[in-house]
């Protein structure tokens, strides 16, 4: 039989689960987009997502996904041949260079492997050795969505700083914006990208790249620019209509505006991270207490440098997709594949999966969960230490 019918939650490291709010916020009819109640709203949004930002410089939105975002960071403040370090902490920092390679960009990567945050004593030896200044930009991944690796982007700051480098600093917060604690101005972050699918909570297709003054300085001889991706002219949103190439994501903007009135001006962006920060910890309490016997382990060892928005749970082949099956059949709930891992094709691809809790996120959907993925350990023979959702609902109840 199946306990799935019923509200279907999905649990996954994005897209995150859309508030009935946002959703109803898009049920209109398409607006007049030159002037009136969608242009003034627009306008509103620009100093709400500077503040889940921590920022006091500016924000492009555009009409795409994260992909997007990254390609106009690097297209707004690159040229052919430069020079960038990459940090990486699993397949999304590779993924963004990647990118830059394909536009010309000479990326040096530096690899702390799947489990650890960036190594911040060796970022700093490393811009030490570049006497010449090579390097025009850091790239980084606050939390890399496939390993769940939270890393100190405030201490990459001052690693630049402590080896007197002046490449700018760049971060992709795509995963956690909202979610994880993020102050791009206090942090001395140059350029961020985020998409609005995640912490923000409305559905795929905006992405926004945050930038300061410098990084506006480096667009004047960014080589790489191009007309669609150029930044300038999305400072004025209000505009879409006039500078946008093209028609604004009209119900993407009423849907965004509901999820930042929730976020900003309802919950609070400090409530929304302690309700993060408290599930997470629920989620970890289960995890660990499974793992006290058989196969079931969270990636990231230390809890500083976990996120509050992903969790990465490493269970062996082929226990991973089996219990992902297990929950989406019987339960209703779709938890994340591994990524990144393993190859896939290889079977050691079937050992891991991720849980996602960015977002509209409350303690009954982690609970549910957490009870869930115990009842499919049960189910499948997988050896676990009995306690989990009890752990969960203990951290839950000292809220
Ligand atoms: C989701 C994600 C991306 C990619 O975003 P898309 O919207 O799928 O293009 C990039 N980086 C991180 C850290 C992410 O979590």
């Amino acid at each position: 039989m199946t306990l799935a019918n019923g509200r279907q939650i999905i649990a996954i490291p994005g897209p995150s689960v859309m508030p009935e709010r946002v959703l109803q916020a898009m049920h209109r009819p398409a607006p007049n987009i030159y002037a009136g109640a969608l242009v003034d709203m627009t306008h509103s949004i620009v100093p709400d997502l500077l503040t889940v930002a921590g920022s006091s410089s500016h924000v492009a939105m555009y009409i795409a996904n994260g992909h997007g975002a990254w390609e106009a960071a690097l297209s707004n403040t690159l040229s052919r041949g430069d020079k960038v370090l990459v940090l990486a902490t699993g397949r999304f920092a590779h993924g963004w260079a990647d990118m830059a390679g394909f536009m010309g960009v000479d990326c040096e990567i530096i690899d702390f492997g799947k489990r650890a945050p960036i190594d911040l004593n060796r970022v700093e030896d490393h811009l030490r050795a570049d006497t010449g200044h090579t390097y025009k930009a850091v790239l980084t991944v606050q939390v890399d969505t496939s390993t769940s690796v939270k890393s100190d982007i405030a201490g990459v700051r001052a690693a630049l700083d402590a080896a007197g480098h002046p490449a700018m600093l760049f971060c992709d917060c795509i995963a956690c914006l909202g979610c994880d604690e993020f102050l791009m101005d206090a942090w001395g972050v140059d350029v961020m990208v985020a998409g609005c699918q995640k912490g923000l909570m409305t559905p795929p297709g905006m992405s926004f790249v945050f930038f300061n003054d410098k990084a506006d300085r480096a667009r004047d001889t960014a080589g790489n620019l191009s007309h669609y991706w150029d930044w300038r002219p999305r400072m004025k949103p209000e505009l879409f209509y006039q500078f946008f190439d093209g028609t604004a994501p009209t119900h993407h903007l009423y849907g965004l505006r509901e999820a930042l009135d929730m976020i900003v001006h309802e919950e609070g962006l400090a409530a929304v991270y302690a309700r993060h920060e408290k599930l997470a910890h629920a989620i970890w309490a289960a995890f660990e207490t499974w793992g006290q016997a058989g196969p079931v382990e969270l990636n990231v060892e230390n809890p500083a440098h976990r996120s509050h928005a992903v969790t990465s749970v490493r269970i062996g082949a082929p226990h991973g997709t089996a219990l992902r099956d297990w929950v989406e059949q019987k339960a209703g709930i779709t938890l994340g594949i591994g990524l990144g891992m393993a190859e896939p094709g290889d079977p050691a691809w079937h050992g891991f999966f991720r849980v996602g809790h960015m977002g509209h996120v409350n303690a009954h959907m982690v609970l549910g969960t957490l009870t869930s993925i115990e009842a499919a350990l049960t189910a499948l023979g997988v050896e676990f230490a009995p306690g989990g959702a009890a752990a969960a609902a203990k951290v839950v109840s000292q809220a």
